[in-house]
Formats: structure tokens, C-alpha cells, sequence
């Protein structure tokens, strides 16, 4: 297999899905992709390392990024809260012959899908249920209130837009959703 310097895979879902530990498998057990690093001008939460998780920058800077055309996307996923995807992280994930693989919102998904630039395998990974999502936000003690009302509004809104993705995956097992995750991304890589 040789990757060609235009493939980027894309994990995303409602904020609580299981997203992150879908990504951590795919990049343990599949050497050829690359984590795409986010910048972000939230605050770092828990154990999170600038760098390694996001880069964390201020807004100032990410405005000025923007203006540069640094982002393949960029998005304000949360009121104040810039997201983004940098062109110069995908390249040089290209550069090292390896694929992107991009955790990023519904909205920064349907951006980079319709991107001609680049061709995409998107997985949408689908809660069990909306209370299911609640349960979940809650029990990982990381957000305030006002941050799981938020992300619970918004993981409404991101449900309705999952056929518009190339797979679905539904979390309601995480090794299955896990495996299942897997063999698409093979197949892609392999396509
Ligand atoms: P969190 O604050 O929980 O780390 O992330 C919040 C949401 O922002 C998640 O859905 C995450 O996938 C999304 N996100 C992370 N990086 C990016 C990015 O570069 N662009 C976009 N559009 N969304 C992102």
C-alpha cells in the first residue's frame, strides 16, 4: 500500500460518543495514520498536553491564523471556543507518508468532505441515545453544567445530520464499535 498525499480519514460524532477512544484504536492498531492535531483557544482540561492533544493558542492568534488561511476548517464549536484543522499538520502527516486522521466536529466533517482537495473516509460514531450521551457526559466529571447543557444541544443537532457521513457506527459496545471502525478504515486504506 502506498498512500497518496490526498486521502484524510475523519472520526466525528456528538461530543460523549466514544470518539476519543475509537480514535486512540484506530492509532494504535493502524500504524499508517496519523493524528491530526487540533489548535483550540479553549483551556486545557485534565491531562491534556498542548502539542500533543491541541495546541492551545489564544484567540488573537487563532484569528490571525485564520486570516493567513492556515485551517483546512475551522469552526467555533462552542460559544467563544475556536476549533480548527491546520494545513501544515495534514501536510506534514502527508509528508511522512502517512494518512490524517482528523477528530473534529460534524460541521468541520461536512467542510473538509466537500474540500476538492482531499478525499475522505468520514465515520459518524452514533451514541446509544441521547440519554445515554447525558450519562456519559456526566460521569467523565470533566465538564461544568453549562458545558453539558451545550454539548448536549448541539449532539441533537449533529444526530440529525448522520446519513450525510460514509459510515455509521454505532457505539453501544466499544470493542465492537471498535472492530467495526477498524476494518472501514482498511478497507479505505486499501481502496
Ligand atoms: P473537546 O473540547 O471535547 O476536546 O472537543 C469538542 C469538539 O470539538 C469535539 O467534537 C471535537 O471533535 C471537536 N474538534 C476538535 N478539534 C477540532 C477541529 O480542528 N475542528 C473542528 N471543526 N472541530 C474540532
Amino acid at each position: 500500500m502506498s498512500p497518496t498525499p490526498n486521502r484524510i480519514v475523519i472520526v466525528t460524532a456528538p461530543s460523549g460518543a466514544g470518539k476519543t477512544s475509537i480514535t486512540r484504536h484506530l492509532l494504535h492498531q493502524i500504524p499508517a495514520l496519523g493524528f491530526s492535531v487540533s489548535a483550540t483557544t479553549r483551556q486545557p482540561r485534565g491531562k491534556e498536553v498542548d502539542g500533543r492533544d491541541y495546541h492551545f493558542i489564544g484567540t488573537d492568534e487563532f484569528r490571525n491564523r485564520i486570516r493567513e488561511g492556515a485551517f483546512l476548517e475551522w469552526e467555533m464549536v462552542y460559544e467563544g471556543k475556536y476549533y480548527g484543522t491546520l494545513m501544515s499538520e495534514i501536510e506534514e502527516i502527508w509528508l511522512e507518508d502517512r494518512i490524517p486522521l482528523l477528530d473534529i466536529d460534524v460541521k468541520g466533517a461536512l467542510r473538509v468532505m466537500g474540500d476538492a482537495r482531499v478525499r475522505t473516509l468520514s465515520l459518524f460514531i452514533q451514541p446509544p441515545s441521547l440519554d445515554e450521551l447525558e450519562r456519559r457526559l456526566r460521569s467523565r466529571g470533566t465538564d461544568s453544567e453549562d458545558s453539558i447543557r451545550d454539548r448536549l444541544a448541539k449532539a441533537e443537532y449533529e444526530m440529525s445530520h448522520r446519513d450525510r457521513f460514509d459510515r455509521i457506527v454505532i457505539n453501544d459496545q466499544l470493542d465492537k464499535a471498535c472492530t467495526e471502525a477498524e476494518s472501514m478504515v482498511r478497507a479505505f486504506l486499501d481502496s
